[in-house]
Formats: C-alpha cells, sequence, structure tokens
C-alpha cells in the first residue's frame, strides 16, 4: 500500500476483508476506490479454495468438504457441530508420510505442505458455505502439523489476531504423533492452544507396530518431552489412545498406560479405532472400551470417550483422504 501512496489504514482494511469478513474477491472490499480494487485483482490473487465435493451425514449433520487447492491437489477438512460450538478439523499437508498403520491419510503416500492461507481458507470457505461460526479448530485431518512447522506457526498467528479472525488460542487444538524435536520448539513458543499426542500404546514394542515414528522417538523421551511442555506452557495435554479389539485393549495395557501418564498433568481421550479398507483393524467392544476407562480412572488419570461423528461419511478421526473417491 505504501508503494502504491496508499495510507497505512489500506492495509488493516484489507487484513480485515481477508480474515474477518472472508470475501475471495478484491472485488468485494467495497472501502477502497474502484480504482485500487481493480489494480489489486490485475496485480494479485487471493489462494481462494474451491469446493470440489461435499458430504453431509445423515447421522450427525457432519459435513466433510473435499477442498481443491490452486494445483489441483485435494485435501479434506470436517465440520462438526457440538453442544459448546461448531468444530472444523483441518488437513495441515496433501497426504501424510509417517506412515500410521490405522490412518487412511498417509496410504497414498505425501505430496507436499500446505501454506497458512490454504489453512486459513478451509476456515473461511467452511464457515462461508454453512453460513455459520466457527469457534473451535482442530488440526488433525491430514497431515503431520509438526511435520510443516512454520506454515503452521503462522496459520496460528493469522487466526488468532486481534485484527482479523482473533480465534482464541485455547481455542485450539494441534495434534501430532510424536516429533520429538518439534515439540520442544513449540513448548518454547509458550502458546496458549492444547497439545494432543497421538499415543495409541503403551509401550515401544506395540508402538513401533503401528506407529514408524517411534523407532525414531520412543515413548520415553516423547514423554519427557511433554513434560518439558506442560512446565513451559502450564498447559494439561491430552493423549489420544485409539482403542483397537485384541491389540491394545486389553486390562495390562490399561494398567501400563495407567503407570506411565500418571506423573503427567494430562487427560486421555479414547476412541474405538474407526474402520479403514486398507486394514482389518476393528474397534474394542463396548464393554472393554468401559474397563479401560474404568483402570485409567483408578489411577487418578481423567479420561473421555471420543464421539464418533460423520462415520456414515467417512468423516471421522483417520478416514480423511486426499483422492476424492470415499
Ligand atoms: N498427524 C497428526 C494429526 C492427524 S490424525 C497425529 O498423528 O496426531 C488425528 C487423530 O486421529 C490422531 O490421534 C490419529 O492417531 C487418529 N487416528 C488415525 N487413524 C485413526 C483411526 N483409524 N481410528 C481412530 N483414530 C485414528
Amino acid at each position: 500500500m505504501e508503494q502504491k501512496g496508499q495510507p497505512n489504514f489500506r492495509t488493516k482494511q484489507i487484513f480485515e476483508w481477508l480474515h474477518k469478513r472472508n470475501v475471495s474477491d478484491f472485488g468485494q472490499m467495497t472501502n477502497l476506490s474502484a480504482q485500487l480494487r481493480e489494480e489489486l485483482s490485475a496485480e494479485f490473487y487471493l489462494n481462494c479454495l474451491k469446493i470440489k465435493k461435499k458430504l453431509v451425514s445423515r447421522i450427525d449433520d457432519t459435513v466433510k468438504y473435499l477442498y481443491e487447492l490452486q494445483d489441483g491437489e485435494c485435501v479434506e477438512s470436517v465440520f462438526m457441530k457440538y453442544q459448546y460450538g461448531n468444530s472444523i478439523c483441518i488437513s495441515t499437508q496433501v497426504g501424510c508420510r509417517m506412515g500410521c498403520s490405522f490412518c487412511a491419510s498417509t496410504k497414498a503416500g505425501f505430496v507436499r505442505c500446505l501454506t497458512p492461507s490454504e489453512m486459513l481458507e478451509q476456515v473461511y470457505r467452511t464457515e462461508q458455505d454453512t453460513g455459520q461460526k466457527i469457534s473451535n479448530i482442530v488440526l488433525m485431518g491430514i497431515g503431520e502439523p509438526l511435520d510443516n512447522f512454520e506454515n503452521v506457526m503462522a496459520f496460528l498467528e493469522l487466526i488468532s489476531h486481534p485484527s482479523g479472525r482473533n480465534l482464541g488460542q485455547r481455542h485450539i487444538t494441534l495434534s501430532t504423533c510424536g516429533l520429538v524435536p518439534r515439540i520442544y520448539e513449540l513448548a518454547d513458543r509458550k502458546l496458549q492452544i492444547t497439545l494432543s499426542i497421538s499415543l495409541h500404546a503403551p509401550n515401544n514394542t506395540m508402538r513401533s507396530k503401528t506407529m514408524p515414528v517411534n523407532l525414531k522417538y520412543p515413548i520415553e523421551e516423547l514423554l519427557e518431552a511433554c513434560c518439558y511442555y506442560i512446565q513451559q506452557t502450564n498447559r494439561r495435554i491430552s493423549f489420544e489412545y485409539a482403542l483397537i479389539k485384541g491389540v491394545n485393549d486389553r486390562e495390562q495395557d490399561a494398567n501400563e498406560l495407567a503407570a506411565r501418564l500418571k506423573p503427567l498433568l494430562c487427560h486421555v481421550n479414547l476412541i474405538p479405532v474407526n474402520e479403514i479398507k486398507e486394514r482389518d483393524y476393528q474397534a474394542s467392544k463396548k464393554q472393554n472400551v468401559i474397563r479401560f476407562s474404568r483402570l485409567l480412572e483408578q489411577s487418578g488419570i481423567n479420561v473421555t470417550v471420543r464421539r464418533t461423528l460423520g462415520q456414515d461419511i467417512n468423516a471421522a478421526c483417520g478416514q480423511l483422504r486426499r483422492d476424492n473417491r470415499s
């Protein structure tokens, strides 16, 4: 704006159009002169996402979007309604290179990282399409957020910027499979977001079988990094544990997990595993989920069982993909 001889406040006006009013075209920025709008349209472009496919769950009104990016690649986002407000699960990469055996997002490999604007756009286009405000964001879609560190940090800064969308960091959850050095880096930024760790097993033997990342960063190192995160931020960590029938849902697994997590300021989120076509993993039986949860509670650990949304449209955890065939 300075180069164009425009006053400083134009920058703020444009920022507000983009981040508060979700416009997708310079032409809609009506408090700028017609000439400036034309100049901007000629010289710049807005990196908007297109809805390529949209599925609405018949069970719970969850909406899954397949968004097309400028280069033709696609990612999925999921809009969910909870009692406390609307929530969106966004993707951070096209594909994923973490290779977790139970997760569909990694099956077609990794293509590239998303830019901050491609993450913001998933929120803004979904708000525009549903006509509803989003109050919570979870970075739990396709991709490993900490494998796209700088772009994710830029996204967090923009979405919580006071002149823009101004979403409180406490309304944002970042989920990671456990990239230990990046957890230390994140801790040092002292953000107020919730950190969620995909643990899924109580010991290294079991975890390494389903999550290759564990071969590089074993549980002991991961939990040490979590302790550091808690110290630095004073925030409680949330551990995710997908219960797979006959794999990690026995009584001894619960006891081993409880012993490991007891010293930490944490919360455990149990998720009966969602089925994907590449694997014959089955969700634990209801009584096993209850038993597992009780055993953790008896050790003084805070537990919730995640309600699964959007299962009929393959929109549940671990079911997101970057193609449009599912
Ligand atoms: N890469 C990040 C974020 C994406 S996955 C991470 O690993 O945390 C979001 C959550 O869904 C993670 O906890 C992941 O482990 C879990 N998940 C993956 N596949 C699943 C499945 N089939 N059933 C239940 N949860 C699954």
